[in-house]
């Protein structure tokens, strides 16, 4: 762990050499009340899901540019890793601010339409250099399943992965069809966990030093949770709610409203997989 810059915050870290991770408040999940903006690159600086609306964390962010530019190394543009707004929501003052323009997933520019105009695309082995270092090149990985644009960055010498909402060390991902697929989703936490990152960046919370770990143990728990929809399922018909309560049992119950999303994408996945069918759009029972 490298020393921080002089006048950083609490909520400035610099988990590698070429990666600033600032967490910044947004109008995220609770209990997340931050959105990590991570910036990368040894001497040319992509930064990654500026979504601040607040005047205060905008300046804690400008205020790192700054000392970043101090360093030598220079603002390129702006990645967005999906089209959330608690990850897009600071990156139209920041291109007007800096002058930079916007890369995202073609999916994630027609999500956002005429809400925020993207400037480049960004797909799967796209790179953004960080300079001419072999290991300060970040690889586009497409993870599509939490929302249809889904991109993280990934150095692949130092195996360093800014994993945007792949996983999160506050609070829970969740995979809200009809945007989010969760055997998509699953098939992505598989193929993450499969690089051996030896870090992660996740949108919300600490890094994480035990990156596959932490990819195997969200994937396990989700299917854990697969196995609770299934079991609440019956001959006769369940509404949604009913299987969310059901299913949901270590959850208060104030959240089952949000986990229904979840569970409707774990529905869809056990039809898929000829274990439940669809009687209704809020229906379900066992195949
Ligand atoms: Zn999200």
């Amino acid at each position: 762990m490298s020393p921080l810059p002089p006048d950083a915050s609490p909520h400035w870290t610099r988990p590698a050499e070429g990666l600033d991770v600032l967490a910044l408040r947004t109008p995220t999940l609770p209990p997340a009340t931050r959105t990590n903006t991570s910036l990368c690159g040894q001497r040319d600086v992509w930064i990654v899901d500026p979504a601040t609306p607040h005047e205060a964390d905008r300046g804690l962010l400008l205020a790192t540019i700054d000392a970043l530019v101090r360093e030598g190394r220079r603002p390129m543009g702006i990645v967005l890793t999906h089209h959330h707004v608690d990850h897009v929501g600071g990156a139209a003052w920041l291109r007007d601010r800096l002058g930079l323009a916007i890369w995202a997933h073609p999916e994630t520019a027609r999500l956002l339409g005429d809400a925020l105009e993207v400037d480049h695309g960004a797909v799967e082995d796209d790179i953004f250099p960080g300079s001419h270092a072999r290991d300060d090149r970040w690889h586009v990985l497409f993870t599509p399943g939490h929302a249809p644009g889904h991109i993280c960055l990934y150095e692949p010498v130092r195996r360093l992965l800014v994993a945007g909402d792949m996983v999160a060390s506050v609070g829970t991902i969740v995979i809200a069809p009809p945007e989010g697929h969760m055997a998509t989703y699953l098939a992505q936490l598989a193929r993450l966990e499969a690089l051996g990152a030896s870090l992660l960046v996740p949108a919300h919370g600490d890094v994480i030093a035990e990156a596959s770990e932490r990819l195997r143990f969200t994937r396990l728990h989700r299917l854990e949770r697969e196995e609770k929809v299934a079991a609440a399922l019956d001959a006769a018909p369940r509404e949604l709610m009913e299987i969310t309560r059901a299913a949901y049992t270590d959850v208060p119950a104030a959240l089952h409203r949000l986990a229904s999303a979840s569970a409707r994408a774990h529905l869809d996945k056990l039809v898929d997989d000829g274990v439940a069918r669809a009687l209704t759009d809020d229906r379900w029972a066992l195949a």
